[in-house]
């Protein structure tokens, strides 16, 4: 009964996941043979005009403080590297002229069609995390049961996903150091935006601290904000995260005159899953929508073709990183978890196509909650162990923040010491956790990672053109990292 019970679920799985598939491909496919001409038509040009201008009078900023600062050498260096800028910006003049020229309205149109289907999907798991946090954290810790369990499970939690993330800087330091990617590295094209560059003085203890009490001129920032209900209106997940665990916790010690409530939350969980369950429906074309997008504001399929060219090398390690890190963590899932990982890894691949296509584990939240319901994960552990992974839990984001910082030391011709490693390890770890779970979050906080080993910020303009594209894979490793953990965390309940 129960597998013919179970039949329909399935197949609908297979056809959400082929649909979605699909949308991928066609994605990439009008990407690469119509993302110039789109590109064209919506303004690109000038946008990449703009920028290359930008580098321009970066370099010469660079130039003359190496100038300052005595080393003659690299300002020479940076100041021949300014031709090749302009040619850049000719070549890109004459994109423009020929946008110009050419008949683009319907390019432009179907740029503007495509991209909104992308942001209304979007938008749409956005809409749905912060009710989806407070009522699933809720459920999941009324059940539970009592305090001291919930302590039990809590610690484990953080024990896993520290342990889970330290062992991906290893990996990612490991590669770096045996690839060596970052040796010989052209970085002419190099920029880094000015809004990075203002960032250069965070401190680790100031971060942290930061993640806890929040920016003092931003009320809603931050574990503990001034006003929950503003802290929820901006999305900030860690914020809604404690005050839902506080509010369960407190709800558990009321006995029977907390189960009116208790029931509401679980009434109000399970519709809020039907509604995610009916976005899902919209996933194919959101998903189309947001890669297509994202080809075509980077110029097309030959524009990646070019930047892959120029940080083959760097992209090849942080993708080796990664999907070794995901082998480990099938291996884990296996041993801990004593699940068949093929056969999770396909029930959760929904959530890891939506991660490559949002780029943000919070965005992705609904659906890994979803996909780990489907996968027979109890609703004690997915309900705790998710919400508080999506913005703790960053395995991908962890092995990234090394392998660019030191990637960085390496193309700065920067040695570093084994006492410089030993603190990558610790700040790439503890900042993959102060990372929030949105779009290229971890290139904000490799600020830190940069500044705990003296590397200068303007490093990360060599890799920022190739930020967007690693940002979703590194995304999807960590919404694979929460599932597994919300597994593993799953069976250790159940042997309790
Ligand atoms: N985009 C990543 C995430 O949401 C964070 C990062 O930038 O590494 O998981």
């Amino acid at each position: 009964m129960n597998s013919i019970e179970k039949q329909p679920a399935r197949s609908g799985h297979t056809l959400g996941l082929v649909s979605i598939l699909a949308g991928v491909l066609l994605a990439i496919g009008v990407g690469v043979v119509w993302g110039r001409t789109m590109w064209m038509a919506s303004d690109g040009p000038d946008r990449t005009i703009e920028e290359l201008n930008k580098t321009v009078r970066q370099k010469e900023q660079f130039a003359r403080q190496a100038e300052a600062a005595g080393n003659q050498k690299e300002a020479d260096r940076l100041r021949g590297q300014i031709p090749l800028v302009q040619k850049e910006i000719e070549r890109n003049e004459a994109f423009r002229l020929q946008a110009d020229q050419a008949e683009l309205g319907f390019a432009r149109n179907a740029f503007e069609v495509i991209r909104f289907c992308g942001d209304v999907f979007l938008r749409m798991l956005l809409m749905i995390v912060v009710p989806l946090v407070v009522t699933s954290m809720i459920c999941g810790i009324t059940s539970l049961g009592d305090m001291s369990r919930m302590g039990k499970v809590g610690l484990w939690t953080l024990t896993y996903y520290l342990i889970t993330g330290a062992a991906a800087v290893v990996l990612g330091i490991a590669l770096v150091e045996i690839i060596q990617p970052g040796v010989g590295m052209d970085d002419t094209f190099a920029y880094v935006d000015e809004s990075l560059l203002g960032r250069q003085e965070s401190s680790v203890v100031g971060t942290v601290l930061e993640v806890i009490r929040g920016r003092p001129d931003a009320p809603a920032s931050g574990l503990i904000p001034e006003n929950i209900l503003a802290a929820a209106s901006e999305t900030n997940i860690l914020a809604v995260i404690l005050f839902s665990l506080l509010f369960g916790g407190a709800l558990t010690t009321l006995g029977e005159k907390g189960k009116p409530a208790v029931d509401f939350f679980r009434a109000m969980n399970e519709a809020i899953m039907k509604v995610v369950r009916l976005i899902l429906f919209f996933a194919p074309v959101g998903i189309f929508g947001l890669i297509t997008t994202r080809i075509v504001l980077s110029g097309g399929g030959q524009a990646l073709a070019v930047e892959g060219e120029r940080l083959g090398w760097f992209v090849l390690t942080v993708t080796l990183g990664l999907a070794i890190h995901a082998v480990v963590l099938c291996l884990l899932l296996l041993v801990l978890g004593r699940r068949n990982p093929l056969r999770y890894f396909y029930t959760m691949s929904r959530a890891l196509l939506t991660a490559l296509s949002t780029s943000s584990s919070s965005a992705t939240l609904p659906v890994t909650m979803e996909c780990a319901e489907e996968a027979g994960v109890s609703q004690r552990a997915t309900g705790f162990v998710l919400p508080l992974g999506a913005t703790i839990n960053m395995d991908g984001t962890a092995l990234y923040e090394a392998t660019a910082a030191i990637f960085i030391a390496q193309s700065a011709g920067i040695p570093l010491s084994g006492a410089a490693l030993v603190v990558v390890f610790l700040t790439a770890t503890l900042a993959a956790i102060g990372a929030p779970g949105i779009p290229e979050a971890g290139l904000v906080t490799l600020l830190i990672v940069l500044s705990a080993v003296g590397l200068p910020a303007a490093g990360i303009g060599t890799i920022l053109a190739i930020d967007w594209f690693l940002d979703r894979q590194r995304t999807a490793v960590n919404v694979f990292g929460d599932a597994v953990g919300a597994a593993v965390i799953d069976r250790w309940l159940k042997k309790q």
